[in-house]
């Protein structure tokens, strides 16, 4: 048995809490917490360091720019395993560290492999770290590769529910609140992903994610809606056999298997039962209704700092539709203009995607007077 001794940053966030719930389920001769970090409501985390017994110098409160805090508590000399569920530069700059030094690195913050996949999967190469995907489709895919080359797969596909506007026409869509938004059919989760599943952005990240997680190209990775969430993806193999991994929407056990891969435990959580299961459906998504995947695939062919402005400008209007100043449909047009007059496609280094970050930014906050 391996014991994991593990650093969390974003502890208070959904997959943080549920990250300690896992952790909590291993018992301390599994995992131990040698680590905490959040970005804001520094009571709850207070709540978990005191639980925790943490010593001070191990919990970090990150109010604004973070990143050297971070980087530190990811290169903690008795931690082997980083969890990345915090959002931004700050969440980038310990993904590389922990990558560089050989750590596991479980990755929840999809943004960092959709800002700088290049520079994440070339840290983890150069440094000996491992990635592990916490996302459940990508934790689906990776199931499914186990005993395969990355080599010998045909083709990807990704599970989506389509969102709570799934069914709605496009008039009705227009008229979409943020409440209509945030109603998620299958998973609870934080709002900006919540939006994100809303417009199928969150889809077209999770292509370039795939890209970079299984060394696939854009072409190779479809989007299937499926709005029971219950099959989480497939992987399709040279020889056309068709692999799936099904689960219940609960993000807990993609958590566990990124902590303890190749380990098998049972942490009590609920299981899928197949006789309790009902219809299965898939359809194709609509691109007309939602057009966040093609201008996410776009992005990723355009290559350089595209994606990296891509995922700025869309956290930015995702921020400007949750507090009023967007509506729904507008998203994905601020999101075409920020990538049409910022994205270099032929710089890809730290600090161009950084400057690009800040920029597209600072573009959205421009075009929706913040
Ligand atoms: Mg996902």
């Amino acid at each position: 048995m391996t014991q994991r001794r593990v650093v969390v940053l974003g502890s208070t966030g959904s997959i943080g809490t549920q990250t300690l719930d896992i952790l909590q389920r291993l018992g301390p001769e599994r995992a131990q917490v040698v680590g905490l970090a959040a970005r804001r409501d520094s009571e709850a985390l207070a709540q978990q360091a005191y639980q925790l017994a943490l010593p001070e110098e191990r919990v970090v409160a990150v109010e604004r720019d973070g990143a050297a805090a971070l980087t530190r508590l990811a290169l903690l000399d008795d931690a082997d395993t980083v969890v990345v569920a915090v959002a931004g530069a700050a969440g980038l700059a310990a993904t590389l560290a922990a990558c560089q030094a050989g750590k596991r690195v479980c990755i929840a913050t999809k943004e960092v492999l959709v800002a700088a996949g290049a520079l994440v999967t070339a840290a983890a190469r150069s440094g000996g770290g491992t990635l592990l995907p916490i996302d459940s489709e990508h934790s689906a895919l990776f199931q499914c590769l186990q005993g395969y080359d990355y080599a010998q797969i045909d083709r990807l596909h990704i599970t989506a529910s389509g969102g709570p506007f799934r069914t709605w026409s496009r008039e009705q869509i227009e008229m979409a609140t943020v409440e209509d938004a945030l109603k998620h059919p299958t998973w609870r989760m934080g709002g900006k992903i919540t939006i994100d599943s809303a417009t199928l952005m969150n889809k077209g990240l999770e292509v370039i994610e795939a890209c970079w997680l299984y060394g696939v190209r854009e072409e190779q990775v479809e989007v299937v809606v499926h709005p029971q969430s219950i099959v989480h993806s497939f992987v399709e193999l040279r020889d056309g056999a068709l692999l799936a991994q099904l689960g219940l929407p609960d993000m807990r056990l993609p958590i566990q298997i990124a902590l303890l891969h190749p380990e098998k435990v049972d942490t009590g959580i609920p299981r899928l039962k197949p006789v309790e299961l009902a219809s299965l459906t898939f359809e194709a998504p609509d691109h007309v209704r939602f057009p966040a995947i093609t201008l996410a695939r776009q992005a990723f062919r355009q290559g350089g700092t595209a994606p990296a402005v891509l995922n700025a400008a869309n956290e930015a209007a995702v921020g400007a539709f949750l507090s009023g100043k967007l509506r729904f449909t507008q998203l994905s047009g601020v999101v075409a203009d920020a990538l049409s007059k910022l994205a270099q496609p032929e710089s890809d280094s730290l600090e161009a995607i950084l400057a690009a970050d800040v920029a597209a930014r600072a573009f959205v906050a421009r075009v929706t007077g913040e």
